[in-house]
Order: C-alpha cells, then structure tokens, then sequence
C-alpha cells in the first residue's frame, strides 16, 4: 500500500490512482487508511492541530476483570471503576474495584503536549 506523510504527498497518491487506498502516518506513528484525498486531508489537518478538550477517545480502556465480571443491564462506562494520574513514569489507569493495573504509560522522562484547558480556567479556581 502507499504511504503518505503529508497532504501533499497524499495528493500525489490520489492523482497517481484515485480509487486505491492511501496509508497516511503523521507524527511518525500515528496511521490511518485513507480512502480518498479527502479523507487524507481532514486527516492530516486534524492531526496538525494541539490535542482537543472534547471527547476524541475511540478506543477505551477496560480492567479485564471487570469486563468478565459487568452485568448486562450495565454498560461499560456504568460499570467502570477507573482512576487516572501521574505516576513518576507517567500516566496510569487503575481499577478501584480490583486494585489492579489497567495501564501504566512510560513516558521515559520525555514531555509530550497535553491539553490541561480545564486547569487553566480562572472560574474554576483550581
Ligand atoms: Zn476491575
């Protein structure tokens, strides 16, 4: 499959063979297949800007005891027991119900950007 790294070249795809699906990787890492140069676009552009306060999440985090253990009638966001913070690694994802690892991230002592709009408010006086 080709790849693109930027819009431009994702143009050049596109134009080479319009119907053919474009493996577009921003940041180095970050990749996303693209089925038209539209697509690659708005890929790309969002991708340009600083990490969003909305909700962006399309894959969540799951203690796997807990999902054995939910209810039907519950979804999983009712059911879930999660804390989130910074540990001296980085940032970690714990289950209250369980006491367990969910995921602890290791930043290996670099700083990465993050959006702390909510700490940044005056009205909120935090
Ligand atoms: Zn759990």
């Amino acid at each position: 499959m080709r790849e693109a790294i930027n819009t431009e070249e994702a143009r050049k795809c596109f134009a080479a063979d319009p119907e053919a699906p474009v493996k577009c990787v921003a940041r180095k890492t970050v990749r996303k297949v693209c089925q038209s140069l539209e697509e690659a676009e708005a890929f790309f552009d969002y991708m340009s800007k600083p990490a969003p306060a909305t909700n962006e999440i399309f894959r969540f985090f799951h203690c796997g005891l807990c999902v054995k253990e939910k209810p039907k009638e519950l979804s999983p966001r009712e059911w879930a027991q999660l804390e989130v913070g910074w540990t001296l690694h980085g940032l970690q994802i714990w289950c209250k119900r369980h006491e367990c690892n969910v995921c602890h991230i290791d930043f290996e002592g670099h700083q990465h950007p993050a959006n702390l709009e909510i700490f940044q408010r005056n009205d909120l006086g935090l």
